[in-house]
């Protein structure tokens, strides 16, 4: 029986990144295989093993097609841990094992599998070798796609959309976002997470709408169902009917229209009315990022997010692969700034090919990550700074480290980075001797000490994004609790204004580099409580730079003024939201 036309169906969640799309949804869920467990007839014992073998060679076929095209696309050195993937299935012990476990227990192979396969990775996590430590992850990976063959599931992959899609995913991590294929990608929806976590950055980065906070949507929508995305308002419409796709139309034509201004504003300069030169950076996670740069006009860049370069990675990229890195985008900026931030792996962005690096944690964002990582693998650490000092002879770098809680860690990454310097004036390698260096502000204990760690900073950038959850306690990337995640709170905003004064005092710059820097509801009143800076993902460039010239900065004092003397965030936020709309014809 034909099941009548389906009926419309609105889903409010919350705007993360703005922008309508329509489209036919892929669904994405990210979660180990749920293995089933029962117990295997005597009569059917052979057959099971023949499905163990079927899945191996099955496996096998996938990893050396996906071999065959990374080796074509990304070169042969990428395409090497797929060999190793390859070697787990060759594996006698692991796959002998299974098959007496099998033999012995007479559960379903899946079962066997999965408990031996468990058995070695964690055995692989905690040997003291580097190298075989790091194949945990090999054979974590290689399982789950064993188990994904045996139960006849999909690869589900966000790097294959065979279309343009909008995903909807229950949840995105930084490694999944970094596999997302850009061309496909229509626009993106999650479950769970919140205006700040790293798939939404890169949404954001993208100019892909995306909503988040759907809830249980994935469980509502199949892939392959019809729906609107809208970014502005944070809504999804499953089913959309005629007179909705109409009326959205009409929105996407209008809304196309302002951006088009936009763009063509953009290469005035950013000068308030009132004559102040406004300082605009770019954020970059990727090399390929640099097209952007140029097409958004960007001064220079104010965080270049390393960690990108490791979190997909099979191994620790070598000095000499991240030096090169670096110094791409060092050369092409030249000679405006590139302010390198070292790494910030850890919390929400562990690195999938070397789990053993980061054990699992109950408070991941509290826990063992960025500096406090790096002062400890200072193996790892090294490796960078001297590949940061490197690319330094290429232009003009600032380095920038994130997470500093005080001024010990600081003191101690900075003896790090002389040893460092002496190593390379023992090898004769050129770098920038004046290379200034400076700390991110994004822990409440580094905002009440501004004036302690001033005495060894050039620079301060703040991280909103970091900052806003830990004075407020609410855990960025919960969708339960994203309401109160209130970059207009008093707290933010009059530790904003200490932060900025204390550095002022000290004649040291600052710049905020969180994603309310990119937000032109929100870049006024940073301009008006002093920030020299605002760096953004390259896409909001226009936006910010068209309000920029459309306000004064004696505005936005007033307005930051009013802001510092009220105790509501809701208050503040529509305050904001009117100095906007009073300076921006939107439609
Ligand atoms: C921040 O915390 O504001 C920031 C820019 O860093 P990240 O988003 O990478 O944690
Ligand atoms: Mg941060």
């Amino acid at each position: 029986m034909d099941s009548p036309a389906k009926s419309e169906v609105v889903v409010q969640g919350i705007s993360a990144s703005q922008g309508i799309a329509y489209g036919q949804v892929f669904v994405f869920i990210q979660s180990d295989v749920e293995v089933p467990n029962y117990q295997v007839d005597a009569e059917k014992r052979i057959a099971e093993v023949a499905r163990f073998e079927k899945a191996l060679v099955e496996t096998r076929q996938q990893i050396s097609k996906i071999k065959g095209e990374v080796e074509k696309n990304l070169g042969p050195e990428e395409a090497l841990i797929f060999d190793a993937h390859l070697l787990v299935l060759e594996d006698q012990a692991l796959i002998g094992e299974t098959i007496r476990e099998f033999e012995t227990t007479g559960r379903n192979i899946e079962t066997c599998f999965n408990q031996i396969s468990s058995r070695y990775i964690q055995a692989f996590s905690e040997i003291d070798d580097e190298y075989l430590r790091e194949r945990a992850g090999d054979i974590r990976d290689v399982a789950q796609r064993v188990l994904q063959n045996l139960l006849g599931q999909a690869e589900n992959s966000l790097s294959r959309l065979a279309e343009k899609r909008i995903i909807l995913a229950n949840d995105v991590s930084p490694s999944d976002s970094a596999h997302i294929d850009r061309a496909a990608a229509l626009a993106l929806v999650t479950d769970s997470g919140s205006r700040t976590s790293h798939a939404v950055i890169m949404a954001r980065s993208m100019k892909v709408p995306a909503v988040v906070g759907v809830r249980d949507l994935t469980k509502r929508v199949k892939t392959g169902d019809w729906v609107i995305v809208d970014g502005y308002d944070g809504v999804v419409i499953l089913n959309p009917a005629e007179s909705t796709l109409f009326r959205y139309g009409k929105i996407q034509e209008r809304k196309k229209t302002f951006e088009t201004r936009l763009l063509n504003a953009n290469n005035q300069p950013a000068i308030t009315l009132d004559g102040v030169a406004v300082s605009l950076m770019a954020n970059i996670e990727r090399v390929e990022e640099l097209a952007a740069i140029e097409e958004y006009q960007a001064e220079g860049i104010g965080l270049y997010r390393t960690e990108y370069l490791f979190l997909n990675a099979a191994r620790i990229p070598t000095e000499q692969e991240q030096f090169l890195a670096y110094k791409s985008v060092v050369a092409a900026l030249a000679p405006r700034p590139v302010t390198i931030r070292s790494l910030d792996l850890g919390g929400d962005k562990p690195m999938t090919g070397n789990p053993h690096l980061f054990p699992k944690e109950d408070n991941p964002f509290m826990g063992f990550r960025a500096i406090r990582f790096c002062l400890v693998h200072t193996d790892i650490f090294k490796d960078q700074l001297r590949a940061i000092l490197m690319a330094s002879s290429y232009g003009k770098v600032q380095l920038m480290y994130p997470m500093i809680s005080g001024a010990d860690e600081l003191a101690k990454a900075n003896v790090v980075l002389e040893e460092c310097k002496a190593e390379l004036r023992t090898r004769g390698q050129a770098f920038d001797e004046k290379l200034e260096v400076g700390a991110m502000i994004e822990i409440p204990s580094a905002a009440a000490t501004i004036d302690i760690l001033g005495k060894d900073c050039a620079f301060f950038s703040i991280g909103t994004n970091d900052l806003i959850q830990y004075l407020l306690a609410i855990d960025r990337v919960n969708d339960r609790i994203a309401h109160l995640y209130e970059p207009t709170h008093p707290a933010v905003i009059r530790t904003l204004k200490a932060i900025i004064d204390g550095a002022h005092r000290q004649k040291i710059p600052v710049s905020v580099c969180g994603e309310m820097a990119g937000d032109p509801v929100f870049a006024p009143l940073l301009l008006g409580l002093g920030v020299d800076c605002l760096s953004m993902s390259p896409a909001w460039l226009p936006s910010v730079k068209y309000l920029v010239r459309a306000m004064t900065m004696a505005d936005a004092k007033a307005l930051a003024t009013e802001a510092l003397a009220m105790s509501s965030p809701k208050e503040i936020f529509a305050k904001c939201d009117q100095f906007y709309r009073a300076r921006v014809e939107l439609e």
